[in-house]
């Protein structure tokens, strides 16, 4: 067929609305199917392309939009051309977008409605580039991995899209062209904060080195509706609020309405003639896809993260009731449907929080699934049925911590009772299948639900985790007597008669070929604690997996000033793509020059922060003073509380002081943000703490100059991007043992900010990177702690006098009457945990204090610091992602690179 004029104006709604697969449309040749041109056509909101296309496509479209043919005009802007990379054609593109994708007036060009344009245009080339690389992955059929999370924290997209595309000059050159600075378009959108912290943006970048890598590998997720919350900041100390990420649309999602999956609650379980078993009845909701495309940097490959939304279909839309009046009976499932991706983590205390939570979890595992499943059917090459055999041969499937588990008795369910395979084949698919990764060893995080909840809800996976759970303990009986005893601790089911659970953690570890940590330390407890019985059964089974941090979005983009004086150092930039190549800047750790350059590299970035903070708070900070960060969930384990004890003890010693010796200390700017769990009273009571620290000490003329604690409110990925890059000190200083990994460690690390940090999760191998010189060390080490807790039991913990001072000082009202006494009450005592100083704070104290007055020695020898800075950098190249996926790859998935030609 010869090219038809507009031709490319309707393959680009085509292949931008995804209305089907991309499968079926890659050339508008004969075989295209009239009825997806008249879709496509019917989606585009204005008429002037049927001018000029052929007239077999026009009449189709008159009759779908039952329109008139338009006048000619002369103003008949021509399409967008998706790979546009001349500024021009850039702007040009935008332009169509703001015109013809009016989400606003088209009449306004403001920097809101100039962000959603450049969007689109930039969504333009990246669904060309999606569209490739699935049709590639579908014709080669490599094996693929899919990444299973309740959180993705992916931050903003425009930014980090045309970073990987590599088109940034371009579009800065067309932003400006309309009137707009790059910058201030990409801070109008708003977070896609779908997760909660470390877990979910570790998700996000792994899908970041899984498409840099040109791995076939997708993430799942769910599509919450409003995320976690937005945290406000009042006297009353945190509130939360819904956060409406969806207010005014997503450019990044595409709605698939051609991919939708049965989800089933409730119900019972039939027996069949034949002797299977069946799933029936309850209740069922749809499962809706919606893709968001995820660029490799600098490559074709373009990945997909895909969210389920939970529907009900329009037949569970009772219209008998509603014309009676009853409306909200009338859609009783539609409500439900709702609830499922309202928010992440719902409230739990009540039983319905907890129902709906499973819900959550089991919406995401089998949607997920049964997609996997009929993507393995759909990529047969043309050779006939697969064989289910080959199933862990194209399929990887990665559970990230317990949340998604149920994938196990799901895809067994769906092998036994849907395609009808037999027990041990079943077994043999699921266990070659699928692997788990542990993010903690918190004792009340390790999941565990209620029998009854589970038969309820899920009757067909309780028989047959039950069945799992039985052939265990029978294999550990006739091949393991010695550990006969150990059964009832191993075993899947604790029919503790008060309240019998299923313990998710270890289904995992028994039904998984491989269970990982995420740092050597983390990784070792788990094998010499948790898991060590499991160990001893299966020794191969276990391994470590250190996290990583993408550096495209935490140096490359955050910091463009740094990478571009590395970029000349290095004499070349592919330290982006091979991180280790940073060790290069140890040579020059010394040099004057790079000194200089690096420092105002870094004053720039502190400048930036200073602006920040000034907008969001109010607060004016010393550019000059040092910026010492914590920035992280708020929790007792990661220890906000010693940070805040610390300034509390520094504000005193200042006071103490006389002006003379004032001006003798290092000034510092102390910055903590983080969200605390709504329901989660003492970490509230931490962030209300340093709210009323900064409120005393800031206002204080005799020593603001020295010293300001400043809370940053409503920390997202994009606050994370303007506070790493300006930081030089930040604080990892959880109780050790209780860190599992951290990975804001490492963007600080990476972005030559200095540690102050315990020997915990991935602070230890960060530490061995960068020399113990350029990390400042303290506290209890791992080992240490249990023996230190039972001191404290015993009575035996004698408190150093300044940690006693600090807590004095703020139960003499200093910082106001907020009653403290329960967050000061936990750290005294002896009685077992959430008292008796469970985290250890009086313990590590003292040393946290000798090692701060270190800091602060440090930090006067300008060219000493420097360096340090300079050599935390030079050491970071182990704590890409690109490093901890590759070895995904090879040691756990077996997978391999598919770059799209
Ligand atoms: C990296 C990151 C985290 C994880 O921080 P940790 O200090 O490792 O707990 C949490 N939230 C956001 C927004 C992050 O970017």
């Amino acid at each position: 067929m010869k090219k038809l004029k507009g031709h490319h104006t309707i393959t680009h709604h085509l292949t931008d609305f995804h209305y089907l697969s991309p499968l079926t449309h890659t050339e508008p040749d004969d075989a295209y199917s009239i009825s997806y041109i008249a879709i496509a056509l019917r989606i585009h909101p204005f008429l002037w392309c049927i001018e000029r296309i052929d007239p077999r496509w026009m009449e189709t479209a008159t009759k779908v939009n039952g329109a008139a043919k338009p006048k000619t005009s002369d103003k008949i802007p021509v399409a967008a051309h998706p790979l546009a990379e001349d500024p021009t054609d850039i702007a040009s593109n935008i332009k169509y977008h703001a015109q013809y994708s009016p989400h606003f007036s088209p009449v306004k060009f403001e920097p809101e409605q100039a962000y959603y344009a450049a969007a689109e245009s930039v969504r333009d080339r990246l669904i060309q580039q999606w569209n490739e690389t699935y049709l590639h992955y579908h014709k080669v059929d490599p094996k693929q991995t899919y990444y299973l999370s309740m959180e993705f924290l992916q931050g903003r997209a425009l930014t980090n899209a045309i970073g990987n595309l590599d088109i940034q000059d371009a579009y800065s050159i067309a932003i400006n062209k309309l009137g707009h600075e790059l910058e201030e378009i990409t801070e109008q959108e708003k977070d896609m904060a779908l997760g909660n912290g470390g877990l979910g943006r570790l998700a996000s970048c792994f899908l970041d080195s899984m498409a840099t890598l040109n791995l076939p590998a997708w993430g799942y997720g769910l599509r919450y509706r409003y995320g976690l919350f937005k945290q406000r900041i009042s006297k009353a100390g945190q509130e939360e609020m819904a956060e409406d990420w969806l207010e005014k649309f997503s450019p990044w999602e595409v709605v698939r309405h051609d991919v939708v999956f049965p989800v089933r609650f409730f119900g019972h379980v039939e027996v069949l003639p034949t002797g299977s078993r069946k799933w029936v009845g309850g209740e069922v909701l749809q499962a809706l896809a919606y893709d968001i495309p995820i660029p490799g940097y600098k490559t074709k490959n373009t990945n997909s993260l895909r969210l389920w939304e939970a529907k009900a279909s329009a037949q569970d839309f009772n219209l008998f009731q509603f014309n009676d009046g009853q409306y909200q009976s009338a859609a009783e499932l539609h409500a439900r449907a709702e609830q499922i991706c309202a928010v992440l983590y719902p409230g739990d205390a009540t039983e319905e929080g907890k129902l709906l939570r499973l819900k959550q979890q089991f919406f995401l595992c089998s949607a997920s699934l049964q997609d996997i499943i009929s993507r393995f059917k759909e990529r047969k090459d043309g050779t006939g049925v697969r064989e289910w055999s080959e199933f862990p041969t194209k399929v990887a499937v990665q559970l990230n911590d317990t949340h998604p588990t149920l994938a196990i008795p799901e895809l067994m369910r769906l092998l036994m009772d849907e395609e009808g395979l037999g027990w041990d084949e079943a077994w043999d698919v699921t266990s070659k299948t699928i692997a788990y990764t542990n993010h903690t060893v918190l004792p009340e995080a390790l999941e565990k639900w209620s029998q009854v909840v589970m038969s309820k809800l899920l009757p067909r996976h309780m028989e047959i985790i039950e069945e799992i759970d039985r052939r265990f303990i029978a294999t550990i009986k006739s091949t393991r007597p010695d550990l006969e005893n150990k059964i009832s601790d191993i075993r899947i089911l604790d029919h503790n008669p008060n309240k019998p659970v299923v313990r998710m953690a270890n289904l995992c570890v028994v039904s998984g070929h491989t269970v990982n940590g995420v740092a050597q330390l983390h990784s070792d407890i788990l094998k010499d604690e948790l898991f060590a019985d499991y160990v001893s059964i299966w020794p191969t089974k276990f391994q470590n997996k250190t996290n990583g941090i993408t550096p495209r979005r935490w140096l490359k983009f955050c910091s463009p000033e740094l990478s571009l004086t590395i970029t000349k150092w290095l004499k070349t930039d592919k330290w982006v793509t091979n991180l280790d190549l940073l060790v290069g800047l140890r040579e020059f750790a010394d040099n004057p020059e790079l000194q200089a350059e690096w420092d105002s590299a870094k004053m720039a970035n502190k400048q930036r922060l200073v602006q920040y903070i000034k907008r969001v708070t109010g607060e004016s900070i010393d550019p000059n003073s040092l910026f010492d960060i914590q920035v992280k969930r708020i929790h007792e384990y990661k220890r906000q509380l010693l940070n805040i004890l610390g300034a509390v003890y520094r504000y005193k010693k200042l006071k103490e002081m006389s002006p003379e010796e004032r001006k003798t200390t290092t000034p510092r700017t102390i910055m903590i943000g983080g969200k605390a769990f709504a329901t989660y009273t003492n970490a509230k009571r931490i962030v209300k703490l340093v709210n009323d620290v900064g409120a005393v000490v800031n206002t204080d003329p005799e020593v603001n100059e020295y010293l300001k604690v400043v809370f940053v409110p409503n920390y997202n990925v994009s606050v994370a991007e303007v506070l790493i890059p300006g930081s030089e000190l930040s604080q990892h200083i959880s109780t050790a043992g209780m860190e599992a990994s951290g990975t804001s460690n490492m963007k600080f690390a990476l972005n030559g900010c200095l540690i102050i940090g315990t020997l915990d999760g991935a602070n230890v191998e960060i530490r061995e990177e960068v020399g113990e010189d350029n990390f400042f060390l303290f506290g209890a080490t791992a080992d240490q702690v249990p023996k230190l807790r039972k001191d404290r039991e015993d009575g035996l913990f004698k408190p150093d006098p300044r940690f006693e001072e600090a807590k004095q000082f703020i139960r003499s009202k200093a910082f106001g009457s907020y009653d403290y006494e329960p967050l000061l009450d936990s750290l005294e005592g002896n009685s077992g945990y959430g008292r008796g100083d469970y985290f250890l704070v009086g313990h590590d104290f003292p040393t946290y204090i000798d090692t701060q007055a270190k800091v602060d020695e440090a930090y006067k020898d300008r060219k000493r610091w420097i360096k340090m800075s300079i050599l935390s950098t030079a050491g970071s190249g182990k704590f890409s992602s690109d490093r901890t996926i590759s070895q995904y790859a090879k040691e756990i998935w077996n997978i391999e690179e598919c770059p799209v030609p």
